[in-house]
């Protein structure tokens, strides 16, 4: 059964841990670096991605993050989490750093504000029983994505005949704009414990 750590510095850490154990992988917070040596994998969770980015610096942990990354450690992250994972980011803070891995750029904030929050039906590729529920809180959009990119999942634009990317996969980094650890559909989770299982 694989450790799953999820990086507890701020956002949607206790749900995260409750998706991860009942998608049946050994879930734990992780703060500090010698927490992360000590799992398999880890999930990066929604909040709010320039306060993870601060704290992150401040515990010393963003360096040993992007060694373990750079290593083949799998990774998943939920919007805030997905900004983290990205490679470049718009409309981010000034000086806001990420963990990077995922060769995209994602717009922080890019399908409104808060009030503009919303959900809908995600076919998310590889995944059998049907469209996921997609939670989207603030979140980001995927801009542009490299060729070692896979697009997993896509939403069609409110206001045009463009879609939004909302899931991708890199090697072992999964990222994905909305929430499932929200929802009680332990899907994507399990999608995860599938990649962290296969390394
Ligand atoms: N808007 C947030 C950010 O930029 C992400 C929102 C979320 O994780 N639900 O970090």
């Amino acid at each position: 059964t694989p450790v799953i750590g999820v990086l507890a510095l701020q956002g949607d850490v206790r749900e995260h841990l409750v998706a991860l154990a009942a998608a049946d992988a050994i879930a734990r917070p992780v703060r500090r670096a010698e927490e992360l040596a000590e799992v398999d994998a880890l999930v990066i969770p929604g909040g709010e991605s320039t306060t993870m980015s601060k704290l992150a610096l401040q515990f010393d942990v963003m360096g040993p993050l992007r060694e373990r990354v750079a290593a083949g450690m799998p990774v998943y992250g939920t919007c805030a989490g997905m900004i983290m994972l990205a490679d470049k980011i718009l409309d981010g803070r000034e000086d806001q750093e990420t963990v990077g891995g995922i060769d995209m750029t994602v717009r922080r904030n890019a399908f409104g504000r808060q009030n503009e929050s919303f959900e809908s039906g995600i076919d998310f590729k590889g995944l059998d029983g049907g469209p996921v529920h997609g939670v989207f809180i603030r979140a980001p959009w995927v801009e542009a994505v490299g060729t070692a990119v896979e697009v997993l999942a896509e939403l069609p634009a409110a206001d045009g005949p463009e879609s939004r990317i909302v899931a991708v996969r890199q090697g072992n980094l999964l990222a994905t704009s909305f929430h499932p650890e929200l929802t009680g559909d332990h899907r994507v989770h399990e999608y995860f414990v599938r990649m962290v299982e296969a390394v």
